[in-house]
């Protein structure tokens, strides 16, 4: 799988799951934009190792009456996408009844309004070029729900259902919409579950252990290639069997 002469945008490539994506993008031939809030501290060896086809873009997609403009001037900037994984994401996870009206609002405006509204942005341009593959990062919470996360679950099932209206909505133009929907990941949102916690999450999945990073990149990989060119509008699971 091979994305040679390919140009990918994919948010919160500043670690985690999106950097992962964004480096295995790059080892497959692809020229890589970067969004994020937070510059990473590496970012010029980044570029350099990556002989300068890493690209960055600091922006905070939670001003959604700005982002449209700052994917607009990228689209300019870049020449359009081929890819775009809509990544970034975060979590603020309280009981539903202690919930704040803030960590219910900020949770929906990152994970869900921001992807459709970058989503909608690039697949315009894809649209006129009659190709792209957009894949969202949804979870596997937003199939199942999860306690404490109901503004989490929510804005990953919201993005399901962008998944599925956006992948109908532009499939007789050759767009593709996915979403991958990651289980437990090795990330900085895992790391911070005390020991025992996360000793019974690992009990209570099939393959015994956490995903990786890298688990997700190689799926985001698939769907960004042609090797998965009759897929759209699927979800996929990748979560070590945890929901058979
Ligand atoms: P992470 O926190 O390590 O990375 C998220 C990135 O998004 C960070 O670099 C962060 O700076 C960026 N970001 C956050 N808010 C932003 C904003 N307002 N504007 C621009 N960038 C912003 O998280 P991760 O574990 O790598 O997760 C990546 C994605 O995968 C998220 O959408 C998450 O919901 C999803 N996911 C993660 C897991 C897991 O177990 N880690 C499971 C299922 C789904």
């Amino acid at each position: 799988m091979q994305l040679t002469g390919k140009k990918a945008l994919v948010t919160g490539a500043s670690r985690g799951i999106g950097k992962a994506i964004a480096d295995r993008f790059l080892a497959a031939g692809a020229e890589v934009w970067g969004l994020d809030i937070r510059e990473p501290d590496d970012l010029q060896d980044r570029i350099a190792q990556a002989g300068n086809k890493l690209h960055w873009v600091s922006a905070d997609i939670s001003k959604l009456g700005e982002i449209e403009a700052v994917i607009d001037s990228v689209l300019k900037e870049s020449g359009g996408f081929d890819v775009l994984v809509n990544n970034a994401g975060i979590t603020k996870d309280n009981l539903s009844f202690r919930m704040s009206l803030e960590e219910w609002q900020k949770v929906i405006d990152i994970n869900l309004s921001a992807a459709f509204f970058i989503a909608r942005t690039v697949g315009r341009d894809m649209i006129r070029k009659r190709s792209g593959s957009i894949i969202n990062m949804a979870s596997v919470v937003g199939i199942h729900g999860n306690g404490g996360q109901a503004n989490y679950s929510a804005s990953k099932a919201g993005l399901i259902g962008v998944t599925k209206s956006l992948a109908n909505e532009v499939a007789s133009r050759s767009v593709r919409v996915n979403a991958l929907a990651p289980g437990f990941i090795e990330s900085v949102m895992t790391d911070a579950i005390p020991h025992d916690a996360r000793e019974k999450m690992i009990a209570a999945i099939p393959m015994k252990r956490l995903g990786k990073p890298e688990d997700i990149a190689e799926a985001a990989l698939f769907l960004a290639s042609d090797s998965s060119s009759y897929i759209t509008g699927q979800v996929l699971p990748i979560d070590g069997g945890m929901f058979f």
